[in-house]
């Protein structure tokens, strides 16, 4: 079988690693010098909506998934005509555009913070002040990792609507949150989920630093999962898909956005699940069907941020790996990650303070 993938990043490289062993072979794209993925596959260097490259990746695939949500829904449209997209150009679109993604989760019925749409400056001087919590203003558009967004307690309207690209903007109440949970599943090509336990998140300055799992609430599983299950039969969606939720004080899930492929809080299931989210996405973009995902010990994900530590003082045990995706250090950017897995939580707690010390995590 051939699978394209459009993004050559990290998770395209883990989607390759996870597939090693079977009998798959990988078409990679990225306009990028020298991407994560090219390690495994030597990418194709070109952009994305390429018509040549598209026609010609449609021949030579059975299936094309994503490694980035923000490819042009164009160039899925363009080969959905020919081949199998994964997952489909519609739900991606949805998935770029954070004002069709919370009306999605409106219509589903999945609880979401207050928003509206801004596009100018004087609708965000009249709607601000009706944000009695405080508020968030974002860009619909190209927002990740905390980009493109500010808190508008701390700037000043004006400035905060230039930061934030002068348009096309959405404000949200900010949401007091006990928690940052998130959910990944993975849908086949007959509608059936399988899921992994909830896992729990923390961001720093907007960034994901780290990930716990499993986050062990039976009530909350089964909530999220039907939220999950609402979604993606509305999209018709095959593969993995990522809800990022808060837990409020009130233990309601309230959605904040989603990623139509796997996610950087399910890193940690290469080594702390039965089958990763990359091979997960993988089987099931080809038609294959997943029976169930086994989760019997604590894992967790440290991400390495803008620098990469020093590894003769990490001196990780073999319960844990560090993944370097071969980035030049750059402030705020993702560099690798570290997994580790452990039966019991208190010590892999304990664990994640040590190493945290030794990641030097500049962001800003
Ligand atoms: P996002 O790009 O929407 O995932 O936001 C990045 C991070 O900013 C989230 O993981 C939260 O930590 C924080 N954040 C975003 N939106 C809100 C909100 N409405 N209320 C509180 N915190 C938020």
């Amino acid at each position: 079988m051939k699978v394209g993938i459009l993004g050559g990043g990290q998770l395209a490289m883990m989607m390759i690693q996870s597939c090693i062993d079977d009998d798959i072979e990988f078409i990679v794209v990225d306009p990028s010098e020298n991407p994560p993925a090219d390690r495994y596959v030597s990418c194709i260097k070109s952009e994305f909506d390429n018509v040549d490259m598209l026609n010609k990746l449609s021949s030579a695939c059975d299936v094309v998934t994503i490694d980035f949500e923000n490819v042009p829904s164009s160039a899925l449209k363009f080969l959905e005509e020919k081949i199998d997209v994964h997952p489909n150009s519609k739900a991606v679109e949805t998935c770029q555009d954070r004002l069709k993604e919370k009306n999605l989760f409106k219509e589903c019925g999945i609880p979401v913070t207050r928003y509206e749409k801004i596009d100018n400056l004087d609708e965000l001087e009249a709607l601000k002040s009706s944000f009695s919590s405080g508020s968030i203003l974002k860009s619909r558009f190209f927002g990740y990792d905390g980009k493109n967004q500010v808190d508008l307690d701390v700037m000043d309207s004006e400035t905060a609507f230039q930061n934030c690209g002068g348009g096309k903007l959405i404000i949200e109440e900010k949401v007091k949150f006990v928690k940052e949970l998130s959910l990944i599943g993975a849908r086949d090509k007959h509608g059936e989920t399988v899921f992994y336990p909830l896992v729990e998140n923390n961001h720093m300055n907007g960034i994901l630093h780290t990930s716990l799992a499993p986050y062990n609430n039976g009530e909350l599983q089964k909530k999220a999962q039907n939220y999950h299950r609402l979604l993606t039969s509305k999209m018709n969606y095959i593969g993995v898909l990522v809800i990022e939720f808060f837990l409020d004080h009130q233990n309601n899930l309230i959605a904040n956005e989603m990623a139509p492929r796997v996610h950087n809080s399910g890193h940690w299931t290469i080594e702390g699940a039965s089958i990763s989210q990359f091979k997960a996405h993988i089987k099931t973009v080809l038609g294959e069907k997943i029976t169930n995902v086994k989760v019997d010990k604590h894992a967790a994900m440290i991400n390495i941020i803008s620098k990469m530590p020093d590894l003769k003082l990490l001196n990780l045990s073999s319960l844990e790996k560090i993944y370097d995706y071969g980035k030049t250090e750059r402030n705020s950017r993702k560099l690798g990650h570290i997994t580790l897995v452990d039966k019991n939580r208190k010590r892999l707690l304990a664990r994640i303070e040590t190493l945290t010390k030794f990641i030097n995590q500049k962001v800003c």
